[in-house]
């Protein structure tokens, strides 16, 4: 299996080089030049079957040569034996052919351990095998940072820096990424938003002296197998829900398109679903364009759904990739007008590409509120912000096809956002006992300027050599 750049000129990787260098030197992302296919028999033969052994048969075709059957069986079974539910992804149902599914059971509460988990563990069986160090700095909004903080904290050859927008992550998921007290993880105050903090990530990719040097390795979802490991668990709930007899869609509630475009990618394998809905909050950049055949950045307004809140949605570079016909020089071209005009207009066919998969809608700041509030009176489920969105945007689409069962991606637990939960229903949802002692852990956090030099120096100073 061969990896290729979105731009078209990096070099072609196999699929454990992929996962090593996160962004392509042409500033693309990395895309398996094919897509592995599952016939019906086999989508059928996942049904019973347990998430492990489900996520094994899903990832293997597009890990090639670069893992055995034992290491990644072994990744697989290591990376989610610490969650909290033995379904690993349970779906609970909300209404009439309305169902969630729950991807908050692992070790920091939001839908990110899934894949970092595993990457985390195949990351060290291919530092192993060379005996490499790496630098991993990751931008987050909030969640991929703890996730990445768990996956990687206290191994040697591993020194991992964060950067997250300074006041604009809620408190659970601020300590989540600055009480771990192991010397090779480093939480970073950025001053700006997320797309500062993931412009600045892209810069550091970018200069290859300095990317070369510290052996900078990312884990956003730029990096192919954070999205591959979110393949899975559309397998597994559109199988419980009668696939591949029965077509299903899904409602994700979405930010940097890495979560939404891993859906894509299990459909183009041949799993049968209908829509895959894109919902957003107030920074409804992605809905704007889906509606309406533009990406216009307008600046992003903070909201009380913070992982949400960005408007350079890097993995769609991904989605326009294949709208284009695969035409890595149409999508550089595209990036440039974004990077220098902060927008572009997508072809009339790429847009009717687009429009065969995706379908989108927007919810705003109380909009939210009363999803959250109506889904507690309705079914006694507290649900966390993000997943409000998802829950409103997927309500919107369910009438307009009720014939079809819709899945709606539950993306958080609702205590990485109380102050949220309780301002929509009274309710303060409390940690799992696994976590009560956040609050009185000792915090350990650096305020870095909006600057690439001073970033760099400061990683150069505090990675161990
Ligand atoms: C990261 C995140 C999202 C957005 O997912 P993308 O893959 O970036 O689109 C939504 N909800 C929560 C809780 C998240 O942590």
């Amino acid at each position: 299996m061969r990896y290729i750049s979105t731009r078209g000129t990096a070099p072609v990787l196999t699929f454990s080089e992929a996962m090593m260098t996160g962004l392509a030197r042409d500033g693309g992302l990395y895309v398996p030049e094919t897509v592995p296919q599952f016939t019906p028999d086999e989508i059928a033969a996942l049904a019973g079957q347990s998430y492990e052994e489900v996520a094994y048969r899903v990832m293997r075709p597009f890990c090639g040569e670069s893992f055995s059957e034992e290491e990644l069986r072994g990744a697989i079974a290591r990376a989610y034996a610490g969650f909290g539910h033995a379904a690993r992804a349970p779906m609970v149902q909300l209404a009439p052919n309305h169902f969630l599914l729950e991807l908050f059971h692992g070790p920091t509460l939001a839908f990110k351990d899934f894949a970092m988990q595993v990457i985390g563990q195949l990351f060290q069986i291919a530092l192993a095998r060379d005996g490499k160090k790496i630098t991993i700095v990751g931008a987050t909004s909030g969640d991929t940072g703890s996730a990445a903080i768990e996956a990687f904290r206290g191994l040697d050859n591993v020194d991992v820096f964060i950067l997250f927008p300074h006041g604009r992550v809620s408190e659970v998921q601020r300590r989540q990424m600055t009480t771990p007290s192991e010397v090779n993880v480093h939480a970073l105050a950025l001053e700006g938003d997320f797309d500062d903090c993931q412009g600045k990530l892209k810069d550091m990719f970018n200069d290859f002296t300095f990317r070369d040097e510290v052996g900078l390795a990312g884990v956003n979802s730029i990096n192919f197998a954070r999205v591959l490991a979110q393949i899975v668990y559309y397998f597994t709930a559109a199988v419980a829900l009668g696939a591949p007899h029965r077509k299903i869609s899904f409602t994700v509630p979405t930010g940097n398109f890495g979560d939404i475009f891993a859906g894509f990618l299990a459909k183009e394998m041949g799993l049968p679903v209908e829509r895959l809905v894109i919902a957003t909050n107030q920074n409804d950049i992605l809905d704007r364009c889906i509606k309406q055949g533009a990406y216009a950045k307008r600046g992003v307004k903070p909201s009380i759904s913070p992982s949400m809140d960005i408007e350079v949605s890097s993995n769609f570079e991904r989605a326009l990739f294949w709208a284009y016909g695969k035409d890595g020089a149409a999508i550089t071209a595209l990036m440039g007008e974004l990077s220098e005009a902060g927008s572009f207009t997508v072809s009339e066919n790429a847009m009717a590409a687009l429009l065969q998969n995706y379908d989108s809608g927007s919810v705003d700041e109380a909009g939210t509120s009363g999803v959250i509030a109506r889904t507690l009176a309705e079914t006694g489920e507290l649900i966390c912000p993000h997943t409000a969105v998802g829950v409103g945007v997927a309500e919107a689409a369910l009438a307009r096809q009720p014939e079809v069962p819709m899945v709606t991606l539950s993306t958080a637990h609702p205590a990485k956002f109380p102050d949220a939960v309780e301002a929509a229903t009274g309710i303060r949802p409390p940690l799992p006992p696994r976590m009560a002692d956040l609050f009185d852990r000792p915090e350990r956090v650096t305020r870095v300027p909006n600057d690439l030099a001073a970033l760099e120096t400061l990683i150069r100073e505090r990675r161990r050599k």
